[in-house]
């Protein structure tokens, strides 16, 4: 048989490496500002159109290339980082494989502009799927400007495959942080479709973090510092009451290089413990410094993976160092997360004192009369059962006599029952354990999860606020400022609409700033930057295009923050209104989570276990 095995053509084995280097624009950015960063530029400008898709242009002022080595840098394999394989275990630069450059100009069209500083003129070149069209001798700025345009137009798969510009600028912003927060000694400039995203200007690591995460980030920053044989930890970590629902300020840099490590961010959330609450993640801003031959950085091609030699010791070091910050800065001890309860429960009654009985006298008052028509009356709150098509769910057994004819009658249900008849509810809940409410129905009995039947019951009128009519508002008195980042103001412009749908009101976003001056009904001044958090949390993976479903995550987030906790006393009024509510919804069964929220055990089940 014939030899059957052929090496590839170089433009194909270069698409084949190209996957695995580039995966999204972001990739691109990324490893076009690390080249700028290890040519030792003091200024970096990344400019991008339509997300990366159409254009990504990184100008530096670093140290540029020659001629040939402007043409060199695009071969595989082709670096001036190391030499031999020994320089793999001294690595100070960024990049050491030699393959970005070479995988970039497979999957588009690229134009470079470089120049070295001791020469008057530079050089240009033009590639195009890996193919040379063009070289030329260019007049240019001293550094390097990289141009990169129809990112995968060889590869319509790829394309199709990218997000939407939303999402894949987010990843763009991701990448970009990661290498700015690493070197604030540069001076980084960001535009996107013609405006300027972020300006950073050369600083020192806490005025960089507090640049790129908005003003009100430096009160939060607590400085870690220790100095060991094995490592060296330097950076900051934020104070426990500023733990968010997302994950997004979270940073490591092994030498000065973003990493991804599972097992140290369990070293610095297990130093957090019992500081922050359920679900919520500290931020931090962690740099170690190790001996470069005690890592290995290779073992992934975009490089965010790292092993250590002596990863135990690793993890007990920056535990410790974390923790002596926590305590130093004198934010250790434990915080009070019990959250004041009457802010949590949106019912109207709940603000209601109790009628306190009233004495009337009556001056006229004659004992000696005959007929007392004008006696003293003290007036009790009355004790009359309450009535309605609640009755007729959970009735009081004792009131019927015929228990043969116990079947649900009506699923109709009015909300307001407690509203209207201020008298002492009659005690036909009970809650246990501070989680559940037990009720009576016909054929026995009822437990309700308190916390899924009231994301339930706000779901579905967030649901309706967003989707059907325009949720109400109330204003506030003094408009709310907060502060977020960046990417979460421009999250935040994306959700504007539907966000004003249920009922807040925007009236400014400058800079870092939200200005609030409307808030939805049922949610208080004080849960509106919880909600807003947990929003950015559930959308940070992806904003929907379909209205639809944005509405449905809005709904979602704001339920799960705004339902009562499992662990909330309720009053009986309460109790009773949420049950009233719970089936007066589309779906009662389950809670939008899809879990149940309730249970039911018939008078036979019960009988059975007494058996
Ligand atoms: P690596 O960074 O792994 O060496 P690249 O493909 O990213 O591989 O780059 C190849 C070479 O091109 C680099 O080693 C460097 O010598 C040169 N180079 C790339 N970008 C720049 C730049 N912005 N300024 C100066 N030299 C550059
Ligand atoms: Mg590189």
């Amino acid at each position: 048989m014939a030899d059957i095995i052929q090496l590839l053509p170089d433009h194909v084995a270069n698409q084949i490496a190209a996957g695995e280097v580039v995966q999204r624009p972001a990739s691109v950015v990324k490893e076009l500002i690390e080249n700028a960063v290890d040519a030792g530029s003091t200024e970096i400008k990344l400019i991008v159109k339509d997300a990366g898709k159409t254009l990504i242009q990184v100008v530096d002022n670093g140290k540029g290339m020659s001629a040939t080595d402007a043409r060199l840098s695009f071969e595989r394999h082709a670096t001036s980082k190391i030499k031999a394989a020994e320089d793999l275990f001294q690595l100070n630069t960024k990049g050491f494989r030699g393959e970005a450059l070479a995988s970039i100009a497979a999957i588009a069209h690229v134009e470079m502009n470089t120049r070295q500083e001791d020469e008057d003129v530079g050089a240009q070149l033009k590639i195009e799927g890996s193919k040379v069209v063009g070289q030329e001798v260019s007049v240019t700025p001293k550094g390097t400007s990289i141009l990169v345009k129809n990112l995968f137009f060889n590869i319509p798969a790829r394309r199709n495959f990218l997000k939407s510009d939303t999402v894949e600028l987010r990843h763009i912003i991701d990448e970009f942080h990661r290498v700015a927060l690493a070197h604030p000694d540069i001076h980084f400039d960001f535009y996107n479709n013609g405006s300027e995203l972020f300006n950073l200007p050369a600083t020192n690591l806490r005025q960089r973090i507090v640049h790129i995460f908005g003003g009100k980030t430096n009160e939060k920053l607590v400085p870690v510092q220790e100095d060991t044989e094995v490592i060296g930890i330097d950076g900051f970590i934020c104070k426990p009451k500023f733990a968010k629902k997302t994950r997004g300020e979270q940073f490591f840099f092994v030498n000065n290089r973003f990493v991804k490590n599972s097992y140290l961010h369990h070293a610095v959330s297990s130093a957090f413990e019992g500081l922050v609450k359920e679900r919520t993640h500290p931020g931090y801003f962690l740099f170690l410094k190790v001996d470069p031959s005690a890592i290995d950085i290779n073992i992934h091609p975009t490089k965010t993976e790292v092993k250590f030699d002596d990863e135990h010791a690793m993890y007990a070091i920056l535990r410790s160092a974390v923790k002596h910050s926590l305590g130093q800065f004198n934010v250790a001890p434990v915080l009070d997360f019990e959250r004041d309860s009457n802010l949590d429960t949106p019912y109207d009654y709940k603000s209601k004192r109790p009628d306190v009985p009233t004495v009337e006298v009556d001056a006229n008052f004659n004992p000696f009369e005959k007929e007392n028509k004008g006696k003293a009356t003290v007036n009790y709150p009355k004790r009359e059962r309450q009535t309605g098509s609640w009755e007729q769910l959970y009735v009081g057994l004792d009131e019927k006599k015929d228990f043969s004819s116990i079947e649900l009658e009506s699923e109709e249900v009015t909300g307001s029952l407690f509203t209207e008849n201020e008298e002492t509810p009659s005690a036909t809940t009970y809650q246990l354990h501070k989680k559940y409410i037990v009720t009576t129905i016909k054929s026995g009995m009822v437990i309700i999860n308190q916390h899924r039947a009231h994301q339930r019951v706000l779901y579905e009128q967030f649901l309706k606020n967003i989707t059907v009519d325009k949720g109400v508002s109330q204003q506030l008195l003094f408009p709310l400022k907060l502060s977020f980042s960046k990417t979460e103001i421009e999250l935040l412009k994306d959700l504007k609409d539907s966000l004003e749908n249920t009922g807040f009101l925007f009236s400014d976003f400058k800079g870092d700033e939200v200005e609030i001056s409307g808030i939805p009904l049922h949610i208080s001044e004080s849960e509106v930057a919880m909600v807003i958090d947990q929003l950015l949390s559930d959308f940070q993976a992806e904003v929907p295009d379909s209205s639809f479903s944005q509405a449905d995550i809005l709904a979602k987030a704001m339920c799960k923050t705004l339902a009562v906790k499992s662990g909330e006393l309720l009053s009986v009024e309460s109790q009773e209104a949420l049950v009233n509510n719970l089936f007066a919804t589309k779906d009662p069964t389950v809670s939008p989570f899809n879990k149940p929220t309730y249970i039911t055990m018939t008078v036979e089940e019960i009988d059975k276990r007494f058996l």
